[in-house]
């Protein structure tokens, strides 16, 4: 039987897994840590349960297109519901604004709050929508690099200096040329934040993303981000995949320009086909050491990472829902902190995520369980534990104002995430969230692709390559590389 290696066993790698299985292959997940989910994980801590990693859950289909492809009833293993609000926001000066998903109630609340016209906000909602449309079968669902082959990058690049698509303006430029009001510029800015990159750097297409939350709808996952990972992984188990923990991969093993298995601490494995889900750049560095390895493409600035607190909080919040955002009076200068100079900015825009809004079970009865996150630069070894403190300091004080109360007095227990653990558990270069940043024009271009030019049988899935980070786009990149493997039997 044809074997495929998965290396990872991030939501990537299992999403992988499983639709190489159903191309009928042998499929073995080696993961390095004990646990499934890479950073799709949770912790409990005395009574609270905390989702580590993601907190925003948006197009489900993907995930359950996986259960169906298995014939699978996708509700025995995961459910899932509609958010009706999409976030709560809040500013220093007592403004708050609470974002709906119905889009007409969205326009007429936005329209009032902050003083536009109802027309300028539906016609940039129309034209993120025609962004989306244009570009989305083209750049997130096939291999854009295999692509090339027939339609060249230039005829790509020249598609992407269509107008519409605001390539040549940054995200800021673009909302700033629909809206006055400072304060619906952030809002619409934050979204360049959802693939780790900076509103005043990003191009203007990335307003394709509050079309996708409109449009789609944001979810939450009944029993927490977690499940998304832990069924996925329920349902590859119970299909046969084969999972090895607690075993790192040292080495990819290459015989004449070919990937024909691995070495782990324990043991090697001979393959058909190698599937790293480990970030691109130590996937290179450290498992492919005598291969020349893509420098311009590993080189790439890396997506933000960030700064999460994880509180029990020792009181209920009626003003909060599952997701809140606290503006920076200063977004354009926290931007630069973050990516020019690299460090934590004195006033942050604080994000705070609270399942048991959903999940009353994630925190004791009159508590709540608070994920408290600000945006901040990879690991290039900057003092952590000293930002740590610093970080803190600036989000409780933050909070104290606008919520008026003593935080300090309300936590009850407290786990940290910084970079460099989010780099130390899943191997991410620099503790980056999200792969490179999409700080540049051709971003889409300059990812890795989902398969290697110069060793065959060789490929790539996750958060670190092509179409990009976040659940939806490694879930996409799972299925574009299902399709570039070849069927058994043309392999055979
Ligand atoms: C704090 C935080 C917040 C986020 N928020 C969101 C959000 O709200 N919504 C969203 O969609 N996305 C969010 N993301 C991004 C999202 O989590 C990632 O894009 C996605 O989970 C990455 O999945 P992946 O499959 O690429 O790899 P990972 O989850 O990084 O997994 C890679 C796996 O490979 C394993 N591995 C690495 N090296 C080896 C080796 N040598 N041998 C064996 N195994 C190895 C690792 O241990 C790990 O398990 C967030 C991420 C973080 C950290």
């Amino acid at each position: 039987m044809a074997k495929a290696l998965v290396i990872g066993a991030g939501i990537a790698g299992i999403a992988s897994a499983l639709r190489l299985h159903k191309k009928g292959y042998e499929v073995t997940v080696i993961e390095r840590n004990s646990y499934p989910g890479g950073k799709l994980h949770a912790i409990t801590q005395k009574g609270y349960r905390f989702d580590l990693g993601p907190s925003l859950f948006t197009m489900p289909h993907l995930v359950i297109e996986l259960f169906e492809l298995f014939d699978k009833n996708p509700k025995s293993y995961f459910n899932y519901k509609r958010k009706k609000t999409i976030c709560n926001y809040f500013w220093d000066d007592g403004q708050r604004f609470t974002a709906t998903a119905a889009k007409n109630d969205f326009i007429q609340n936005a329209s009032t709050s902050f003083n536009e016209p109802i027309e300028q906000i539906s016609k940039y909602l129309e034209r993120n929508k025609k962004k989306y449309d244009l570009t989305a079968s083209l750049f997130l669902e096939k291999s854009l690099h295999k692509l090339s082959t027939y339609l060249s990058v230039q005829t790509l690049k020249s598609i992407l200096q269509i107008g519409i698509l605001d390539v040549t303006s940054s995200l800021d430029e673009t909302n700033k040329s629909y809206f006055k009001n400072p304060k619906l510029v952030q809002l619409f800015n934050r979204y360049a934040t959802y693939n780790g990159s900076s509103p005043y750097e990003t191009p203007g297409i990335m307003s394709m993303i509050p079309h996708l939350e409109m449009e789609y709808g944001t979810f939450f996952p009944e029993g927490g981000m977690h499940q998304i990972s832990l069924s996925l992984y329920q349902l590859a188990l119970d299909q046969g995949v084969q999972f090895n923990f607690n075993e790192n991969v040292q080495e990819i093993t290459i015989k004449n320009h070919t990937a024909s298995g691995i070495t782990t601490n324990l043991q090697s494995y001979e393959a058909d086909f190698v599937i790293s889900n480990m970030d691109v750049y130590p996937t290179y560095k450290y498992l492919l050491k005598d291969q020349k390895a893509p420098e311009k493409t590993l080189s790439q600035e890396r997506s933000s990472s960030a700064l999460i607190f994880y509180w029990g909080i020792d009181r209920e919040f009626p003003e909060l829902d599952l997701h809140n955002i606290f503006f920076s009076a200063d977004y354009k200068n926290e931007f630069d902190t973050i990516f020019n100079k690299k460090t934590v900015f004195e006033d942050p825009t604080v994000y705070i995520n609270i399942t048991s809004k959903e999940n009353p079970s994630d925190a004791p009865t009159g508590h709540e369980n608070w994920f408290v996150m600000i945006n901040c630069p990879g690991n290039y070894g900057q003092d952590w534990e000293a930002l740590k403190q610093q970080a803190k300091k600036h989000i409780i004080s933050k909070l104290d104002s606008i919520l008026k109360i003593d935080l300090d007095t309300l936590i009850t227990t407290e786990h940290i995430l910084d970079p460099v653990q989010i780099e130390t558990d899943t191997s991410s270069y620099r503790g980056a969230l999200y792969g490179a940043a999409s700080n540049t024009q051709f971003a889409a271009f300059l990812r890795h692709p989902n398969f290697s030019r110069s060793i065959k049988n060789l490929y790539f899935c996750g958060g670190s390559v092509h179409p990009g980070g976040g659940i939806p786009l490694c879930l996409l990149s799972a299925k574009i590389v299902a399709d570039l493997v070849p069927k058994i039997k043309d392999h055979e």
